[in-house]
């Protein structure tokens, strides 16, 4: 099996950076998982679908598939298209998007073809993946699972950041609302909430920097990997 790392967290602790930085120091390749979820509710919002209706949603999945070619090179650090058209971040993190992706992404059926997807993605190289579930459910036997938390203030402080970058407008106080309340939605759905998995090692980031963060992964990776081979 491949090296496969899986980083899991609430919204805007990081993860994206630090996976991404990761499987740049560790030459393997990268997906925000969160992508294929807002490639969908940007579909969703397109065609005019119900967010609330997982069958509907299911069912434009089906029909206009969501296809991801990880390429490190690539603005992102992967490349992904919902319906024949590529996305890119400005698209993906639209207010808008992000608005309705927690409702796109609660139903059983989007959930079980986004992951069924994501485990073909890993079949076929080293790769380092970031989500909500990627230690829990998609990659439940990755020697390495990493759920990364940080303090509100942080994790504000670094969305607005991210957000400023890719020309998104912000607005703090609506920022806080919308991290606080994509959380309540993700840590309480019924399937699959947002959880560490029983195995993880859990990071704070509040005080480290993301170097620091990808410092402590590649050390633990490096670990697992000698104990691997001495068993
Ligand atoms: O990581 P990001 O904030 O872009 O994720 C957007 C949303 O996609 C999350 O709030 C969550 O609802 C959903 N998501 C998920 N499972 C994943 C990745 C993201 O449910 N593995």
């Amino acid at each position: 099996m491949h090296l496969q790392i899986a980083i899991d967290g609430p919204a805007a602790s990081g993860k994206t950076t630090v996976a991404r930085a990761t499987a740049r120091r560790l030459n393997a390749l990268y997906l925000d998982t969160g992508a294929m979820y807002r490639a969908l509710a940007y579909l969703a919002l397109r065609t005019g679908t119900d967010v609330d209706n997982g069958a509907a949603l299911a069912r434009l999945l089906a029909a206009s598939p969501i296809e991801v070619h990880l390429d490190r090179e690539a603005p992102l650090g992967f490349r992904i298209s919902a319906g024949g058209q590529e996305l890119d971040e400005a698209a993906l993190q639209s207010n808008e998007v992000t608005a309705i992706v927690s409702a796109v992404s609660a139903h059983a059926e989007v959930r079980s073809a986004m992951v069924r997807a994501q485990r073909r993605i890993a079949e076929g190289a080293p790769v380092v993946m970031a989500g909500r579930d990627i230690g829990s459910v998609v990659l439940p036997d990755a020697p390495v699972k990493i759920y990364l938390t940080a303090s509100a203030e942080a994790r504000i402080a670094r969305r607005r950041a991210q957000l400023e970058e890719s020309g998104v407008n912000v607005n703090a106080r609506r920022l806080a609302a919308e991290i606080e309340e994509r959380d309540r939605l993700d840590e309480t759905r019924t399937v699959s909430p947002l959880a560490p998995a029983p195995d993880a090692h859990v990071i704070d980031s509040s005080d480290i920097d993301a170097a620091g963060v990808v410092d402590q992964i590649c050390k633990l990776a490096s670990s697992k990997l000698a104990s691997r081979m001495s068993s």
